[in-house]
Order: structure tokens, then C-alpha cells, then sequence
């Protein structure tokens, strides 16, 4: 079987979607922590799994010698991801799967967000089970999924200076993603996976401006005043610090990624940023 944990979130909801395109809904596993939010892939044939990074036993069995799997990661900054991540890779070791790929980070990100995938990275790669590490590059939903404030205040406010970012669609990194499980020849495989085209917050403010008709300007500030920015209007202060922290990567350049490797994988370029503000100005 595939099976692809985290499924049914926003990233696990476009793999299973492409795997569908592919391969027969019965060799398609959903691991859920909730069935209910996974009732309409069960009406589509995939088989549900469910379970928790949080309770160990709950991957027992889980998985299956021979079965490709992908450990999206956690979103649970407070419970300890890479112990959680743990939990996969050794229920995947205990099973002897084919393939563990995992979605990581950029190899060059330095802010503290990368520390877990860099931990999860070292206990995968340690673990002897054939591995992928899908390092994936920035979302563009991260910031056309965060329009509100910004058409407000005619102003994209972030501490990233005039660093580029080469961002791509989740659908880019599901492709990707789909092409390692259902393909041949990944194991042990490393891929810093970007969008084709870098472009900064200047731009994106310029692009926004033009979709728009309004006139969006890019507000560079510095670090400590985006976290006053932002827990001002209601984030919790060490969320604002590692948003903080990547803007401050972002203007070093740790967030641009040349390699090609998502439109190799993906086997099409990846979507313009433009094309997903259109998208979600449509809303
Ligand atoms: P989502 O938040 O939409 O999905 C996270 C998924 O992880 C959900 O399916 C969630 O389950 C599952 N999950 C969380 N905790 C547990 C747990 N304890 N046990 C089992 N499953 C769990 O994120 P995305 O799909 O958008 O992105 C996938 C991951 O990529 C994120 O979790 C994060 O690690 C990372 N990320 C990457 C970004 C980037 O720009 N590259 C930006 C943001 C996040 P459930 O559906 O039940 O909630």
C-alpha cells in the first residue's frame, strides 16, 4: 500500500487527491486522527488508519512490509514533533516498509522552525529504513491564505527585507510528493523542493496591487516590531518569534530554492504566485 499519514490535512488532502489519479482507492491508506473528517475518502474506496503521533501503540501493525509511506509532519509545535515523528519512523522500521519520505524543510533554512524537521531528518536517516526527505520550500497559501489584514490595511507587513522566496503551490508539493511514492528509484533521496520563480515581498505587494486595483505597498519592519505586530493582533508570542525568525532567514536567502527538483519531480513547472492570488482573491 501508499499510505500517507496527516491526511487529512491541507497537504494530505492533495496527495491522497493525486494518488487517486494514479493508483486504485484500496492501495491508498489515510491515516487520520478523526474518521469522520475522512468520510468522504472512505466513500471513494481509500482505507482508513487511525491514529496518533501522540500514542504510540496506536501505529502498531499499522503498516505493512513492502508499503511506501509518507510522515507528513505535525503541526503540534508544543507536544514535541520530532519525539512524534519518532513514533512513525519506528513503527515504519518495525514493519520493514519500502520507503519512509517525510516533508521537510529547505536544507539551508537556519530559523528555529527547521530544528524539528533537522532532528526528524536525523533520526530517519539513522534508522536504516530507506528514506526520502522531501525538503519542501514555502507555501504560496502561507501568504495568499493571509489576504484579510493585508487588504485592510493596503500593506504587506513582514522583517524579511528584500530576501526572495521561491514558493509553490501545496498542489506542487503533493505532485512531487505522489511522484516519489508512485515511482521507482527514491530511496535514500534527498530533494530541496522550491517553486520555479523567486520573487519578493515587494513584488508580491506589486502583484497584489495590480489584481487589486488598490494600491498595496510592501512595509518592511524589524523583527521585534513584527512580533509586536503580530501578537498585537492576537498570535501567541513564541508563534510570532519563529514567524519572525523565518522573515529574518527569508532576508538571508535560506528560503530560495534553485534546484529545479519540484518541476523535475512534479514533471510541469510549478504555479505562478499570481495564479494563486487569483485564486484566493476569488475566494
Ligand atoms: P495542516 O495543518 O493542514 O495539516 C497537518 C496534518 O497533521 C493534519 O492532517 C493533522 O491531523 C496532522 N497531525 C497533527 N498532529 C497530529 C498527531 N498528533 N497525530 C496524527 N496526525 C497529526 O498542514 P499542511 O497540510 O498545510 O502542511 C503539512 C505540514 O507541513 C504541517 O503540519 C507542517 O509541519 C508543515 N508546514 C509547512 C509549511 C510550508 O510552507 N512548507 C507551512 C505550514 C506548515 P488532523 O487533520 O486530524 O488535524
Amino acid at each position: 500500500s501508499i499510505v500517507v499519514t496527516g491526511a487529512t490535512g491541507h497537504l494530505g488532502r492533495l496527495v491522497v487527491e493525486q494518488l487517486l489519479e494514479k493508483v486504485p482507492a484500496d492501495r491508498i491508506t489515510a491515516v487520520v486522527r478523526d474518521e469522520a473528517k475522512a468520510a468522504d475518502l472512505a466513500a471513494r474506496g481509500v482505507r482508513l488508519a487511525v491514529a496518533d503521533y501522540n500514542t504510540p501503540e496506536t501505529f502498531d501493525g499499522l503498516f505493512a512490509a513492502g508499503d511506501k509511506v509518507l510522515l507528513i509532519s505535525g503541526n503540534e509545535f508544543d507536544k514535541g514533533r520530532p519525539q512524534q515523528h519518532q513514533v512513525v519512523i519506528d513503527a515504519a522500521k518495525a514493519a520493514g516498509v519500502a520507503l519512509l519520505a517525510y516533508t521537510s524543510a529547505p536544507g539551508s533554512l537556519t530559523a528555529a522552525l527547521a530544528d524539528d524537521h533537522r532532528a526528524t531528518e536525523r533520526a530517519l536517516t539513522a534508522s536504516g529504513v530507506p528514506y526520502s526527505l522531501l525538503r519542501n520550500g514555502w507555501y504560496h497559501e502561507n501568504y495568499t491564505e493571509q489576504l484579510a489584514p493585508v487588504l485592510e490595511h493596503n500593506a504587506v507587513v513582514a522583517a524579511a527585507g528584500d530576501g526572495r522566496i521561491s514558493s509553490a503551490s501545496r498542489a506542487d508539493y503533493a505532485a512531487a510528493a505522489v511522484a516519489v511514492l508512485t515511482g521507482e528509484g527514491h530511496e535514500n533521496s534527498t530533494y530541496e523542493l522550491g517553486g520555479d520563480v523567486a520573487w519578493s515581498l515587494a513584488e508580491y505587494a506589486a502583484e497584489l496591487s495590480r489584481q487589486t486595483g488598490k494600491e498595496i505597498a510592501y512595509n518592511s519592519v524589524p523583527g521585534d516590531a513584527l512580533v509586536g505586530i503580530l501578537t498585537g493582533a492576537g498570535l501567541p508570542g513564541h508563534f510570532a518569534e519563529i514567524l519572525a525568525g523565518v522573515d529574518a532567514s527569508i532576508e538571508k536567502g535560506e528560503l530560495v530554492v534553485s534546484t529545479g527538483d519540484l518541476s523535475r519531480l512534479a514533471g510541469r513547472p510549478t504555479t505562478p504566485l499570481a495564479e494563486a492570488i487569483t485564486a484566493a482573491l476569488k475566494g
